[in-house]
């Protein structure tokens, strides 16, 4: 159908979170939405845990998806590196994982509107519809094109290649091990708890149950999932981003790609550092993978008819619990500005970036005082 008379042809680049999100929004709002996601096969995930927010569990509701599968803890337990059982306060909380989300947002988006191995080569941006080059479908047409191509965004490099990614000067450590592989003591000791230390030096770790595989939440099939940020210079980092092949990564060691002596020198780490269940719990995952931490904060999301969405907009820092619940704000902002905007495409983007940049801008900030607080 052609953008002039039927509804407005939208083309997303990133079948992840941030893209599925934009999907379901868009189309509920009755735009021609197609998402094209590089990768041909199963995604693969990294399988660790996301802290469940009201923003996407409402843009799932509202566009009819089934349940989140979700793991609940009713205390927060705050231990110290010397020892003991901790401080205990109530307060609830789900989590999910990425995998638990990312099955969701699918099933609820028609299969024949989401395209693998669908990769966004390059796009033509004038004045009017963007000509998307996508791997396997030729030349697009689309009223807007929609880079939700995640936080090494090609797209956003593309428009703003001056913008600096901030280093913060540590790096998130994150294992999951299956509940049923792990040691009894540690499953009673975590469970119903989402637990908080210090470390000795410096840093700061979490622990909380989420879905295991296939997004099972029954006890016993779920998994431990932690998270440990530790300090790291910047000119140290090439050295640990090198993976168990000997191949340099620039962000982040992907799962089962740390090599045998660093996970041997994380756990003697966490011996020195954290309390002895949490070095128990480091000791016995098998396959801890590194995160650098940044902060990537643009001060333009839109260019013409093409807009960032999601971590390819802004980066924000684990510690705000946000990345996940951003993607769907985005995706319902943007929905809602184009809906308003009605023909009036650039003014619906403009209003979008205005609000986007906005709330981006505060959870950055959010995420770079959370870091001095716990982590730095
Ligand atoms: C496989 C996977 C596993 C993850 N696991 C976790 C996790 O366990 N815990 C956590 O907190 N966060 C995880 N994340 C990150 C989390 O999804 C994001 O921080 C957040 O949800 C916002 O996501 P996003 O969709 O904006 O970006 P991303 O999730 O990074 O997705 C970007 C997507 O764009 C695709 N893409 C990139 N370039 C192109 C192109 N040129 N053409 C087409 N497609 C392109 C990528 O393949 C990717 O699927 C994971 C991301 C991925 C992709």
């Amino acid at each position: 159908m052609s953008g002039a008379e039927g509804p407005l042809r939208i083309a997303v680049a990133g079948g992840s979170i941030g893209g599925l999100c934009a999907g379901l929004a868009l189309r509920g709002a009755g735009f021609d939405v197609q998402v094209y996601e590089r990768v041909a096969g199963p995604m693969e995930t990294r399988g660790a845990g996301i802290v469940v927010q009201g923003e996407l569990i409402e843009l799932l509701r509202t566009h009819g998806a089934g349940t989140l599968p979700t793991t609940r803890c009713t205390v927060r337990r705050y231990l110290s590196p010397e020892g003991g059982e901790g401080e205990v306060q109530r307060a609830a909380q789900d989590f999910t994982s990425w995998e638990a989300i990312y099955r969701t947002l699918t099933d609820a988006f028609p299969p024949d509107r989401y395209h693998r191995g669908a990769t966004l080569t390059d796009f033509g941006n004038g004045e009017g519809p963007v000509q998307a080059h996508i791997q396997g479908h030729g030349v697009v047409e689309a009223d807007v094109l929609v880079a939700a191509d995640g936080a090494q965004s090609p797209t956003r490099r593309r428009f703003l290649p001056e913008l600096t990614t901030i280093y913060a000067g540590y790096v998130a450590w994150r294992g999951t091990l299956d509940e049923a592989e792990a040691p009894p003591d540690l499953v009673r000791f975590f469970d119903d708890a989402f637990t908080f230390s210090g470390a000795r030096s410096a840093g700061h770790i979490l622990v909380y149950f989420i879905p295991g595989d296939g997004a099972d939440t029954a006890p016993g099939k779920r998994r431990l999932n932690w998270v440990w940020y530790v300090g790291v210079r910047e000119a140290d980092l090439p050295r640990l981003l090198v993976d168990r092949d000997g191949r340099q990564h620039h962000a982040s060691l992907p799962f089962g790609g740390t090599p045998a002596s660093a996970i041997r020198d994380l756990r003697d780490l966490a011996r020195r550092e954290v309390h002895p269940m949490l070095a128990a719990l480091v000791a016995a995952t098998p396959e801890p993978f590194l995160q650098t931490i940044v902060d990537v904060a643009p001060t333009r999301t839109v260019f013409g008819r093409v807009c960032l969405l999601g971590d390819a907009a802004f980066v924000v820092r684990p510690h705000t619990a946000g990345a996940a619940a951003k993607a769907a704000r985005d995706a319902r902002i943007l929905a809602r500005a184009l809906k308003r905007a009605g023909r009036n495409v650039d003014d619906g983007l403009s209003g979008f970036e205005e609000m986007q940049i906005e709330f981006g801008q505060g959870l950055v900030d959010y995420g770079v005082a959370l870091g001095r607080r716990w982590a730095a």
